[in-house]
């Protein structure tokens, strides 16, 4: 219950917040409670205070270890000598330093200023080992910086894990040095439909790619956030720009001319799993992937693949009958078995979105519920691991309100902030299958998501909804939410973030 008695706290930080004592030397802003997001699993306030020069806060705090602790998470004591933080993990001593940039006040001067904190003893730990952020950059690219900017908000949400969505019907965004063409030509298309007109283009030239120098570069920027990347590959649908660059690698053959795509949708072009050659390229792929990403999963795809060409290509039905397959769908198992043994044999594991459930799977391939819950809801139950990554909570391309008018163009839907908060990861499970369900993601898709500017506005504060969901599952009051969202945004403020300031 959110009691009237811990409104009047906070009011009464917000009164004190403003009443700031001027001097020549700059003014004490005091500090009378905690307002972190995600919120903490417990804040326990005791008498006293903790003064310090608003930039010496850093060098105040004293590092502990505490091996009692498990990874990830921290405990903060303030008292009236000082701030002490103990963590078992670098990782914990990060989510600290976090929790703790969040109670100094965003426009306080650092130089003049003095801070006075209340003393109080707080102990976190996430809920999920998996807290992710998605990003497509296929549909729109987004240079390194940019990404880098993703990976700085996703650290402020103490989010762990980015999803790096990099090959599309419109673009391949990765350097393979053993398919050169895939950057050559996969990686740009003619143009790109205006809005949501289908039968336009606008004629202008658009397209991009990371080298295998500037992901290692992504990588290590992340990895000194705590943030493991996962890339995506999209196999065997969402390929056309595979297909533009090696059309023999698809049923219509090598004298079939594909193009990148220009309007957004789901292709009926895909690769063909009849040839070998297919497989061959998956696995090249992949071996290069693997040796720039160090994360145990790498996203295999796996959404969307109409299997009207494989109807009618005599090398997919001869591989149909030639591996005692009853159907389309189970040549899709097919090759996601058989991709998954090969990461296997690398020391990896498969991620992939909840089709992948229809072809058969094995139970060692986690799943990605993004049609609704119920993908992870019937991997869970058969023993499989899931994300939960629903698109009527999860997908921040969605509109945030009804009134759409006054909103940037938006692919659909209406996800506003207060749904992202309501998302139940444990719907429908029992104990034991709760335990299947490692985390949750947000996801941002980027047909009509041209610029980070853009990004941020839908990502904020959504993410930082889906953020709480994740790190604090159970723990949930709106009200309380909001009053601490409201703290936060100074921060969006100080970064330079763009966000939708209608939702607070
Ligand atoms: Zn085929």
């Amino acid at each position: 219950m959110f009691d009237s008695h811990f409104k009047k706290i906070y009011l009464l930080t917000v009164l004190s917040a403003m009443c700031l004592t001027a001097s020549a030397i700059g003014k004490t802003v005091y500090v009378e409670d905690i307002a972190i997001v995600p919120k903490p699993q417990s804040v326990i306030m005791a008498d006293g205070t903790f003064s310090v020069k608003a930039g010496k806060v850093s060098k105040s705090v004293k590092y502990k270890t505490d091996k009692s602790l498990p990874e990830e998470a921290y405990s903060i004591v303030i008292a009236n000598k000082g701030i002490t933080v103990f963590s078992s993990s670098p990782s914990g001593k990060f989510y600290a330093k976090q929790s703790i940039r969040q109670m100094i006040p965003a426009d306080i001067d650092t130089e003049a200023d003095i801070l006075v904190l209340p003393c109080c003893t707080i102990k976190d730990a996430p809920a999920f080992g998996y807290r992710g952020a998605h990003l497509d950059v296929a549909r729109h690219f987004f240079s390194v910086e940019e990404v880098k900017e993703y990976l700085d908000i996703m650290a402020l949400h103490k989010l762990n894990t980015f999803h790096f969505h990099l090959t599309e019907d419109q673009g391949w965004r990765i350097e393979i040095k053993s398919y050169p063409r895939l950057t050559e030509v996969g990686a740009w298309r003619k143009g790109t439909m205006i809005e949501k007109n289908f039968s336009s283009n606008d004629g202008v030239r658009y397209g991009g790619f990371y080298t295998q120098k500037e992901i290692k570069d992504i990588v290590r920027y992340a990895a000194e956030r705590f943030i493991t990347v996962i890339p995506e590959i999209e196999i065997p649908g969402h390929s056309v720009s595979v297909l533009a660059s090696y059309p023999e690698l698809g049923c219509r053959g090598k004298d079939y001319r594909y193009e990148v795509s220009t309007t957004w949708g789901v292709m009926p072009q895909v690769c063909c799993p009849g040839r070998e050659e297919t497989f061959t390229f998956w696995e090249k792929v992949l071996s290069e992937v693997i040796e720039l990403f160090p994360s145990k999963y790498v996203h295999i795809g796996g959404d969307e693949c109409p299997k009207d060409e494989w109807r009618i290509c005599p090398l997919c039905q001869k591989r149909i009958k030639d591996e005692g397959l009853k159907n389309e769908e189970e040549l899709q198992g097919y090759v996601t078995r058989r991709v998954e043994a090969f990461l296997n044999s690398k020391g990896r594991s498969i991620i992939g979105w909840d089709e992948i459930l229809e072809g058969g799977v094995t139970p060692t391939a986690t799943i990605m519920s993004w049609r609704g819950s119920k993908g992870a809801i019937q991997a869970a139950k058969m023993g499989n691991r899931a994300i939960l990554t629903p698109n009527g909570f999860c997908y921040l391309d969605y509109y945030q309100t009804k009134d759409t008018e006054n909103e940037p163009l938006a692919i659909g839907g209406n996800l506003p902030l207060s749904k992202c908060y309501s998302l139940d990861p444990f719907e429908e499970l029992d104990e034991e299958q709760q335990k299947n369900i490692i985390g949750v993601q947000c996801n941002l898709w980027t047909e009509y998501i041209s610029t980070l500017n853009y990004a941020e506005y839908m990502l904020l504060p959504r993410l930082a909804a889906i953020a709480e969901v994740a790190w604090t599952n159970g723990r949930k009051n709106m009200d309380d939410f909001m009053f601490r969202l409201r703290h936060l945004r100074t921060y969006y403020d100080q970064e330079g973030w763009n966000y939708r300031k209608q939702s607070f």
